[in-house]
């Protein structure tokens, strides 16, 4: 075809489409189907888009654009082949490239995968300016879109436009412009956010090198928790993986995610250091790494390492250097100050995991010599007292939930259960609720009942439709939000009548 758009670095191939409607001035979706795909039936899809031979065959010959070149350069497909292995990889290429109706998000983990998908195409106000003053033109690129980042490592935090990703307008290409995607100002966002989003840029550039199996990922990760001082005998300690992360990334920003390790055996961190039976998304491999290895670990390097060796995970010498003597003061004097205030097991549990999870490598002999000198034996009184603690560090740890969840309008219902489960010692809390009492009134007052639960439901639908500017009766509301009138509680009821007036 002549004049069919060359992508942009970075752009999804659903852009380029979009852009030659844009520029061949066609207004109908079906007519630009036909135009591109001779097929009025194929679904726009952002992330994992099919017939990429088909439109890698639009081009004149000369360019040499291929599929496969397309599919690692203009798709989100580099996020998913390095965790699948080879087998689901080479069938991912075949769905994606072939002109067929295909599963690719079944193949690739995303239907399954707990991270929930951004429900909008995002933007960065920055980017779009950029893009613009230096072609004339926008375009959607791919690290926007990529679920468990909300940030552009350069801008800040990236914001949604009224564009759904699936479901609605299924047909419809449409491209990047401020009219759709207003320039507004960017708040800075996290740095853990920009850490991810740097990262998932090396991912995404990151073509062509050989997949390893779930198996030798496995087998990696039991590796490096032995290198790291992470076992006993053969039994790798999930408490100290456990501080290690959760002391790199903070308890709110992966309790965020929906990704908080958990006490529970099925944990997804547990299971990611033992054999693999599945495989993992890219932001669960990503939280360990960069919580396990130093600062400037290269994920090309790591994967060769994976592939390559097939028991052992040799880490490369500045990933293991040990600290030298000033960093090591660093941490006694703040393991020390910390036994000191917590004790040396309340201390782990209140934001010293990762001092401990650093020494217990580093310096193990000194860390257990002060333990011991700082360790009480517990009598009647203390034990009473140790109760009074867990209460009120597990009521912090709570609120901290509470909080960070508070706007995640998607999550489930915030029962007792739901936050019983997102701590780390929720067998202990469960049984023991009579000895404590502020745990009891955090979860009379704050646990989300039925009815609270269907009104942030339908809140969710009104908020997505008044976004896409539609409106809905009242059974598509109901619907939409999962409900039906023989369930619908009286608050509700009333919350519909009153506020969404339907
Ligand atoms: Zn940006």
């Amino acid at each position: 075809m002549l004049g069919f758009p060359l992508p942009y670095s970075d752009e999804l191939l659903y852009s380029v489409i979009a852009r030659h409607g844009v520029h061949s001035g066609i207004v109908s979706p079906k007519e630009l189907l036909q135009e591109v795909f001779g097929d009025t039936k194929v679904i726009a899809t952002s992330d994992l888009p099919g017939h990429l031979k088909q439109i890698a065959a639009l081009y004149p010959h000369a360019i040499g654009r291929t599929s496969i070149e397309l599919l690692y350069n203009h798709t989100l497909f580099p996020l998913y082949a390095p965790f699948i292995g080879e087998r689901r990889r080479k069938q991912l290429v075949y769905q994606l490239t072939e002109n067929i109706r295909n599963s690719a998000h079944v193949t690739a983990g995303v239907a399954a995968s707990r991270i929930k998908q951004p429900e909008y195409l995002r933007y960065c106000p920055g980017c779009m300016q950029a893009q613009y003053s230096r072609y004339g033109e926008c375009y959607w690129q791919r690290v926007w879109q990529v679920a468990g980042t909300n940030d552009c490592a350069v801008h800040g935090v990236l914001q949604s436009s009224p564009i759904h990703r699936h479901d609605m307008h299924r047909h419809q290409y449409q491209a990047a412009c401020f009219k759709i995607c207003p320039v507004t100002e960017q708040q800075a966002g996290c740095w853990q956010g920009r850490l991810i989003a740097s990262s998932i840029e090396a991912l995404l550039n990151c073509s062509l090198v050989p997949v390893p199996e779930l198996v030798q990922w496995g087998d990696w990760y039991q590796q490096l928790a032995i290198e790291q001082g992470f076992c006993r005998g053969k039994q790798i300690q999930h408490e100290l993986v456990r501080d290690k992360v959760v002391g790199f990334w903070s308890l709110e920003w992966l309790a965020s995610l929906d990704l908080l390790p958990q006490s529970r055996e099925s944990c997804w961190l547990k299971s990611i250091f033992r054999k693999h039976r599945k495989a993992f998304s890219y932001l669960q491999h990503l939280i360990v790494l960069h919580a396990f290895l130093e600062p400037g670990w290269c994920f090309t390097e790591v994967m060769q390492q994976v592939v390559s060796s097939k028991h052992s995970a040799k880490v490369t010498p500045s990933q293991l250097a040990v600290s030298d003597n000033t960093q090591l003061d660093k941490y006694r004097n703040r393991w020390l100050s910390a036994v000191r205030r917590y004790g040396t097991k309340q201390a782990r549990e209140n934001g010293f995991g990762d001092v401990y999870a650093r020494l217990y490598r580093h310096d193990r002999h000194w860390l257990i010599a002060i333990n011991h000198q700082h360790s009480v034996k517990p009598d009647k009184h203390q034990t009473r007292l140790d109760w009074r603690r867990r209460d009120s560090d597990t009521v912090r740890e709570l609120i901290q939930l509470r909080d960070a969840t508070e706007q995640k309008l998607l999550l489930p219902r915030r029962s007792m259960n739901w936050y019983l489960a997102q701590l780390q010692h929720k067998a202990t809390i469960e049984k023991n609720l009579k000895h404590l009492p502020l745990c009891r009134l955090f979860f009379d007052r704050y646990c989300e009942n039925i009815e609270q639960y269907q009104i942030r439901r339908i809140t969710r639908t009104a908020i997505r439709l008044a976004i896409a500017d539609e409106t809905a009766k009242r059974w598509q509301m109901l619907r939409l939000s999962g409900l039906s009138e023989d369930r619908l509680t009286e608050w509700a009821r009333t919350f519909l009548k009153e506020v969404i007036g339907i």
